[in-house]
């Protein structure tokens, strides 16, 4: 089956043609700046050039119309027509309560991811616009959609419940969801294939390292804790995200410098995490690397202090488990950033396993960094979240 998997942002768009048989990626590409002046798209099939042009997108539907164009195109399309494809599947940012899972999408489904906008105000509503444009342009083709939080369902209350009263939770339904659940998924179930066992008899601890940043305790197969909260600024000091910090730091910023909540809470999420730390060297963990090694001690400290982060989530998570089997680095940063890796194995000699430097040379593979018969297996295994999409699209297909 063909499965337009798509991504759809506030002003972007990214899809993928996946090809559910082989699991090949026949084509990719991005949309931005939808509804703003400049909106262009960057189209890739298999084995070619990335052809990027600027193009008239006053809106999503636009945009979902320019990539069946571009899909169908004689000569950087890869499929026929537009009824090539069987299905298309979407990511959604916040399913609340409410989804446990993937699910395929009727009017209830469109309604339950409404009713989860105000927990996900920047994300949901941009989601359900990609849904509508590719029902308005693909009708009576089957779409999924799987959920970023889904994964972590599973947690128990005594993870997800804030200590802050209880009728907030029961009015508002303020708790821990999690992120990146997607990739914490796959990459566990991808660690324990890789290590020929079942994913039910290991303790896994995902890192998640990207720009956006997440760490999960998977348990006996379920998330049973994960570092992102009710959004996905708490856990990892991350590229521009603070992750965890003191809630009072939020009154005191605002009275000092003149702002509101919503003010604070956008520095904390734009212009804080490492990007902040390193007086605004950069977010981008290459850059900090070479800023650090040509000796900014700021970028140097930034990268400290976010490994630091990450280990001490590691060993939270080895207490939450009460033991832990495996450690697996994933996204950008993670499964390229030799550097950061050797930064986090600081704090995991305890638990009886290492980084081997000479693997760890090794960038975006499936790798063991650990020596062998290490009591902890510590090892990177790239994410693939598109491709998991693909998977669900077709699991609930055939159901
Ligand atoms: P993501 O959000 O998963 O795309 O991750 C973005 C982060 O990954 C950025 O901070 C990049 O610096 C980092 N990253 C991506 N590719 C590489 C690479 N080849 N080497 C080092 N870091 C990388």
């Amino acid at each position: 089956m063909k499965i337009l998997v798509i991504n759809c942002g506030s002003s972007s768009l990214k899809y993928q043609l996946i090809d559910s048989d082989t699991e090949a990626v026949l084509a990719k590409g991005l949309c931005e700046r939808i509804g703003i002046d400049g909106s262009n798209i960057a189209h890739q099939p298999a084995g070619g050039e990335k052809v990027k042009e600027m193009a008239d997108m006053p809106d999503h539907t636009a945009a979902v119309k320019l990539v069946i164009e571009k899909l169908t195109d004689p000569k950087v399309g890869v499929i026929g027509s537009l009824s090539e494809i069987d299905a298309v599947g979407h990511r959604v940012v916040h399913g609340g309560e409410s989804f446990s899972g993937s699910v395929l999408v009727d009017e209830e489904v469109i309604k339950g991811i409404e009713a989860c906008s105000d927990l996900a105000p920047l994300h949901n509503p941009a989601n359900l616009i990609g849904i509508r444009s590719c029902q308005a342009i693909m009708p009576g083709v089957p779409m999924a959609v799987v959920f970023d939080t889904a994964f972590h369902q599973t947690m128990p209350e005594k993870a997800y419940l804030y200590g802050l009263p209880y009728e907030y939770y029961q009015k508002y339904k303020i708790r821990r969801y999690g992120f990146h659940g997607t990739s914490h998924d796959f990459v566990s179930k991808r660690a324990a294939e890789i290590l020929g066992k079942d994913r039910k008899d290991l303790r896994i601890i995902v890192c998640h390292l990207g720009n956006g940043a997440s760490v999960s305790a998977v348990a006996y197969g379920k998330s049973v804790d994960t570092s992102m909260g009710l959004t996905p600024l708490e856990g990892l000091i991350m590229g521009t995200r603070s992750g965890d910090m003191d809630p009072a730091i939020v009154s005191f910023l605002a009275q000092k410098e003149g702002l509101d909540a919503a003010q604070v809470i956008d520095i904390c999420n734009k212009k804080s995490g490492v990007l902040g730390l390193s007086g605004g060297a950069s977010s981008d963990f290459r850059d900090l690397v070479d800023a650090a090694k040509d000796g900014n001690a700021l970028a140097k400290n930034a990268l400290e202090a976010y490994a630091y982060r990450v280990g001490k989530y590691i060993g939270a998570y080895t207490a939450a488990m009460n033991g832990v089997d495996v450690i697996a680095f994933t996204a950008g940063v993670g499964e390229n950033n030799a550097e950061v890796r050797v930064l986090i194995g600081q704090y995991i000699g305890y638990l009886g396993t290492n980084i081997d430097p000479e693997k760890n040379k090794l960038r975006g593979e499936e790798v063991i960094l650990s020596d062998e018969g290490a009591k902890v297996v510590t090892m990177v295994v790239p994410t693939n979240e598109e491709l998991a999409i693909a998977r669900e699209t077709v699991r609930l297909l055939n159901q």
